[in-house]
This record gives C-alpha cells, sequence and structure tokens, in this order.
C-alpha cells in the first residue's frame, strides 16, 4: 500500500491534556486559562454574530481590526505601522506561523532557533524543508551564550525565531541580547519571525521590546501577537501578523491558502479590545504575577526548584531536588495518575539530549484551583 507520511509527531500538550481528562487531573499542563477573558469583549462578538454580515470578511482581515493592531503597535511600541498593507489577521498565533513559515523557508534555508521550542516550530521548519540551526538555553538560568548564536547564523540562513517572551522558559529577553540578535540579522541579512503572543504578560516591571524596534530590524522582522493571549480567550483563534509589505504579501498569500480569513465577529471584537484602557493591559499582568506568587512559592514550599518566570503563565520547576529517580516525562505521568495533577515534561521542548528534570506548571488558574493542586502534591510527595 501506499505509505502516509507519519514524520509529524503528537504534540505533547494534546498528549498530556489526554491524560488529565482520563484521570480526572488538575490541568496545569496545557496553557489556556479557565476564566475566560472580559465581558465587555465577549459581548461585542456576540453581538456582531447578530447583526451580521456572517459572511467572509476581507482576506486580510477586517479593516476595524488592522486598524486597531497598527494603531497598538504605535501605543506601546512607537511603531508607524500602516494598517492597509502591513497588517494581516490569521486564525491564532499558529496559523500566522504556518504561513510564514511555508512562505518565507524554502528547502535548504537555515533558520537559527532557540530551544527549548514552542510545539509547532520543528514540524514546520522541517516539513517546509528548512534545517534549523538550534542554540540551547537550559534552566536554570535560560542564559544566551553569544558565541553559540554568532555560530548559528551563517550565509545559508535565512531566517531566526524568536519567541519572547519566551514559551516554556518563561524568559524575557534583554536589550542587549535582542541587540545581538538584531545585529548578526543584519550582518547576514536574516529575516526576524518574532512570535510575541505574551507580549502583554510579562513582570516585576519589565518592559516587552519587539526586536522589530531595534535599529536595523523594521524592515526585516515579522511580528505575530494573539488576542488568546492578550484576552484570555484561546478558543477563539485570532492572531495578527505585523510586517513591511515585501514580507507581509508572501505570508498573506499563504494566508489565502491555508483559512483565507478569520471569523469577522471575533475579529470585531479583538479590535474593541485592543483599544481598551492602560489598566486592562497592567490588570492583565498584574493578576498574573500575583498567580505566579501563589504557585511559585507553594511548589518552593514543596521542595520543588523553582525556576524564576519574568513572562508568560508558566513556571518551570526542577523536580531533582524531590529525589523521585525519575524522568520529567515519567513524573508528569505519575503526577497525573497518582496526585491528580498535571504539568508537562520541559524535555518536549527540546530536540533530544534535554534537560530531564524540568516541569512546566501553568498558573493562569483561579486561586482556589491553584491551592488544590498544591495540596494534592503535598499528599503526594
Ligand atoms: N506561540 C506560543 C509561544 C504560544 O504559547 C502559543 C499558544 N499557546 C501560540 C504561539 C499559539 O497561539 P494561538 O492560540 O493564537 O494560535
Ligand atoms: N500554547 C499553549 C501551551 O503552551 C498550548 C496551545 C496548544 O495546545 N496548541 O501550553
Amino acid at each position: 500500500t501506499n505509505p502516509v507520511y507519519t514524520g509529524l509527531p503528537t504534540t505533547i500538550f494534546e498528549v498530556m491534556s489526554r491524560l488529565a481528562i482520563e484521570h480526572g487531573s488538575i490541568n496545569l499542563g496545557q496553557g489556556f486559562p479557565d476564566v475566560d477573558g472580559p465581558e465587555d469583549v465577549r459581548r461585542m462578538a456576540a453581538e456582531a454574530l447578530i447583526a451580521g454580515p456572517n459572511q467572509y470578511p476581507p482576506m486580510m482581515g477586517v479593516p476595524a481590526l488592522r486598524q486597531a493592531v497598527a494603531a497598538a503597535n504605535k501605543r506601546f511600541y512607537d511603531l508607524d505601522v500602516d494598517w492597509k498593507t502591513e497588517v494581516l489577521v490569521t486564525s491564532g498565533a499558529t496559523e500566522a506561523l504556518a504561513d510564514i513559515i511555508t512562505s518565507l523557508i524554502e528547502p535548504g534555508d537555515e533558520i537559527v532557533l532557540i530551544e527549548p521550542l514552542y510545539d509547532c516550530y520543528l514540524p514546520l521548519v522541517r516539513r517546509a524543508g528548512g534545517i534549523a540551526k538550534l542554540v540551547r538555553v537550559t534552566p536554570p538560568h535560560w542564559k544566551l551564550d553569544a558565541d553559540e548564536l554568532a555560530a548559528a547564523f551563517s550565509d545559508k540562513t535565512k531566517a531566526v525565531l524568536l519567541n519572547n517572551p519566551m514559551n516554556p522558559a518563561a524568559k524575557v529577553f534583554t536589550r542587549e541580547e535582542l541587540g545581538l540578535i538584531a545585529e548578526l540579522c543584519v550582518r547576514f541579512d536574516a529575516y526576524a519571525i518574532c512570535d510575541e503572543v505574551y507580549e502583554h504578560i510579562i513582570f516585576d516591571d519589565r518592559e516587552h521590546i519587539p526586536l522589530m524596534t531595534l535599529p536595523g530590524m523594521r524592515e526585516r522582522t515579522v511580528r505575530i501577537g494573539s488576542a488568546g493571549k492578550t484576552f484570555s480567550l484561546t478558543g477563539w483563534k485570532v492572531g495578527y501578523v505585523t510586517a513591511t509589505p515585501r514580507l507581509l504579501d508572501p505570508i498573506a498569500k499563504a494566508h489565502q491558502f491555508t483559512t483565507f480569513t478569520t471569523p469577522a465577529a471575533l475579529q470585531t471584537a479583538v479590535a474593541y479590545g485592543l483599544a481598551k484602557e492602560d489598566a486592562y493591559y497592567a490588570g492583565l499582568a498584574g493578576d498574573l504575577a500575583k498567580k505566579r506568587d501563589r504557585l511559585a512559592s507553594g511548589l518552593a514550599r514543596l521542595g520543588f526548584g523553582v525556576v524564576p518566570c519574568d513572562g508568560t503563565y508558566f513556571v518551570t520547576a526542577d523536580i531533582a531536588p524531590l529525589g523521585l529517580a525519575a524522568s520529567d516525562v515519567e513524573v508528569c505521568q505519575r503526577m497525573t495518575v497518582e496526585a491528580g495533577v498535571t504539568a508537562v515534561p520541559v524535555s518536549a521542548f527540546y530536540d533530544g539530549n534535554a534537560p530531564s528534570t524540568f516541569v512546566r506548571f501553568c498558573f493562569s488558574k483561579q486561586d482556589s484551583i491553584l491551592d488544590s493542586a498544591l495540596e494534592r502534591l503535598a499528599t503526594w510527595i
């Protein structure tokens, strides 16, 4: 029989969520909030659904949302963006990544990525025929080595893919690190694909710095955002891409043949949401910082080696101090089955030879859920 391609792996989020459901476990694995985002934003979507039209909206996205994305780029980062030619709406950041990688990467192109990697990066790059040049950062410091980074770039480099704030590391890149990356992009004439879905989930007075704002980067950077993260509405799958027309054009071509468009009512509501007052954005990060502290201090009390978290809604913890004599994968399985708490093994975010004693917990959950998870773990350990 004709063989079927089996090269695509099962994502760790699917693996762990399935196991969590099977065992009635508290799911701190897959990253999603357990409380829906702002009611006014949801109401706006409901009204837009009733009022219609409910037909294909424009391929590039509803004008109101493209305008709102351009306005947010100005408001938060002082970036001047032409909403007509430099903004594309996609069905989630995931579609954006697929459109970008399939349109910009050709077989044999090298692409620099930093491990740990968000789940879809490597499968998409490799399916496009790209050659991944991996630069590794490891817990607990996630320090980026300048020489290793430089060594990953060459004349064959087409692009670097950067996730900042970084999932699962919860690392926020410093201006110095970003400067290094920008310099290499300019020197090797490489593009930068910036997954910035956690741009507003950043803690302790840190500032999100889009790589696009660094010298020489405006014309060579593709910046991705997601309403799923910014409005705690992950099921909506509304993403947006900002890039110079020369880069955005081929990406929009890929979008034509992938989804063509994204539900109009959701786009209209996200346009409204992006214009929300500063207090909304401060509240999002402030609430999550408290949850981070709640979970992190609880895990530390139980003996986990908690790794600092500067952004995202994930905290990584070292299980080595618990003395369980098992790998992160085994511990995540046992924790789900025996303790009723699910986390994700950090080794799943590396392309082999990974650190094997770190697990990732999502803390975008109600306080009572975080407390229950900690109580269950206390009984189990
Ligand atoms: N990139 C990163 C780093 C993510 O964590 C996620 C979602 N968890 C995505 C992309 C995908 O975002 P979306 O749900 O908008 O497709
Ligand atoms: N981004 C989420 C996470 O890191 C999961 C999204 C998904 O399941 N694809 O957990």
